[in-house]
């Protein structure tokens, strides 16, 4: 008899396995350019409001995805769009006065910081849709030729799923569609719809006075672009016919996923996506998030209840990312605890470390690897960073050598290039970060004049203090 796995199944142990909303399955991720970049997009923001946590976790997770592919050796073109006009926005814009750029950029800018301080990688390109208005009259101008679209009297032009279908194309194949249940010839011009509302949908929808200064001139009258059109115009400008991965929340499945499909297939006849990702919603103790229910926070609110970024961001990335994950403040302190112990162990081992270059250890890291490559088993690579602190602390006590302890935090180091929570290395002097750490403590506990003493003994010692996303630091004066 032989026990040993087959080759192929070796293989597929050892390769990125990921879930895939188009095959219903777990797929092997095999990027369509073997050895070259992997094209990934996500839905970036729209850029309406404040982003919520809930928008977050979506985010973590499209990092958490790219810092994996990144770990597995793949070079990646991760494409973020900005949404900065669609339907919410311009009855922003309407109610208040202020025109679209000004309102949008500062919904966009508080976004970015945001995202840094959740120490998630910038995207290597960010369209906004306001900037590829040609490109997408120019793909719709390509689905009229085809009579995949029209030209309604209402003025706006229309996508037929009739007659995509009667190309011989599937409307539906992210979700099971009754077609049974679509009432013929009905249309929808919003760009959020459920999916019992399934009816033609609207790329180019005509002026209306409602729209305020919101408009572009096209070879159908002013109008302005459907949401959907949008990031089919710019995920194909940015990465081909056909690209690796597309990602987005789980809301974004119906329509907005299902209409890109449709658009971009329609319009090229191409395969659009290989792999789509969808992340589940996160819930506020228990509950959806909601302004009325005062559980909705931003990311500012969390920073100003004094919370570090990097903590929020090992809760966000707690769970897997395809179960629906409930954010508690206690999860919150949780994770300080978690960091906590993370950052007391790496200090140590920092302070037996030389700089000489070493591999890290290959035991742990195989694990992790192990973990992240089924379907980003998150849970699992934090038990084996767990177990790995514990293994290391203990290690640390029995008296490790500098070799060992440089391996060690190599393999934090790897470790941290998925996670991203680590502490930076401080370049401050023992005395003077105890000071700054006596100082928060003081102020925590509002004993305000030893906080103010400890402030003054810094400043003769030529320090200041800034606050920053992730708690007080000490800056040379
Ligand atoms: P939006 O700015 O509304 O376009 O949303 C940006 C991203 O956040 C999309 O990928 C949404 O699917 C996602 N999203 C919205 N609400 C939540 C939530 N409660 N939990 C997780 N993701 C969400
Ligand atoms: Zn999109």
């Amino acid at each position: 008899f032989n026990f040993s796995p087959c080759t192929a199944t070796l293989r597929a142990l050892m390769a990125l396995r990921l879930f895939n909303t188009l095959t219903r399955q777990v797929d092997l991720f095999e990027p369509l350019n073997h050895g070259g970049t992997v094209g990934m997009y996500c839905c970036g923001p729209t850029v309406h409001d404040f982003a919520h946590i809930g928008n977050f976790r979506t985010f973590v997770f499209a990092d958490l995805v790219r810092r994996v592919l990144q770990f597995r050796g793949h070079e990646v073109n991760h494409v973020m769009n900005i949404t900065d006009v669609e339907d919410k926005i311009i009855r922003r814009v309407n109610e208040t006065g202020i025109p679209l750029p000004e309102y949008t950029a500062k919904y966009e800018s508080a976004f970015l910081q945001d995202l840094k301080t959740l120490n998630c990688l910038e995207p290597h390109h960010r369209p906004r849709a306001t900037e590829h208005i040609p490109e997408m009259l120019d793909l719709i101008g390509r689905l009229i030729e085809k009579e995949i679209a029209y030209h309604a009297e209402d003025g706006s032009v229309y996508f037929s799923i009739q007659n995509y279908q009667s190309c011989g194309c599937n409307y539906g194949r992210l979700l099971n569609l009754n077609f049974d249940a679509m009432r013929q010839g009905e249309r929808v011009s919003n760009d959020e719809y459920e999916k019992d509302s399934v009816a033609d949908f609207a790329l180019w929808k005509a002026r209306v006075p409602e729209d305020g200064d919101v408009h572009w001139s096209s070879p159908w009258g002013d109008g302005r672009p459907g949401w959907h059109i949008e990031c089919s115009a710019m995920s194909m400008k940015l990465l081909g016919n056909t690209f690796d991965l597309h990602l987005g929340g789980e809301d974004l499945i119906f329509p907005h996923h299902e209409d890109e499909i449709a658009q971009s297939e329609g319009a090229t006849g191409q395969p659009f996506v290989k792999h789509w990702l969808h992340g589940a919603h996160l819930l506020v103790e228990g509950k959806k998030m909601s302004k009325s229910l005062g559980n909705f926070y931003t990311l500012a609110d969390l920073l100003e209840q004094g919370h570090e970024g990097r903590a929020i961001r090992q809760l966000m990335m707690s769970t897997h990312y395809r179960e629906t994950f409930n954010f508690t403040l206690d999860g919150l302190a949780g994770a300080k605890t978690a960091l906590a112990r993370i950052d007391e162990c790496i200090a140590k081992l920092r302070e037996v470390a030389d700089d000489e270059p070493v591999e890290p250890q290959a035991e742990p890291i195989e694990k992790f690897t192990a973990a992240l490559d089924d379907d980003l088993n998150i849970s699992s690579a934090w038990a084996t960073v767990f177990d790995w602190v514990r293994d290391t602390n203990r290690r640390i006590d029995e008296g490790l050598s500098s070799a060992e302890a440089t391996a060690a935090l190599a393999t934090w180091q790897k470790f941290d290039t998925v996670l991203a929570v680590g502490k930076e290395e401080s370049t401050v002097p023992a005395d003077i970060q105890a000071k700054v750490e006596q100082r928060t403590a003081a102020r925590d506990a509002k004993d305000f004049a030893t906080a103010d003493a400890l402030r003054d003994e810094l400043h003769a010692a030529g320090w200041t203090i800034e606050d920053t996303p992730n708690g007080p630091r000490a800056k040379p004066l």
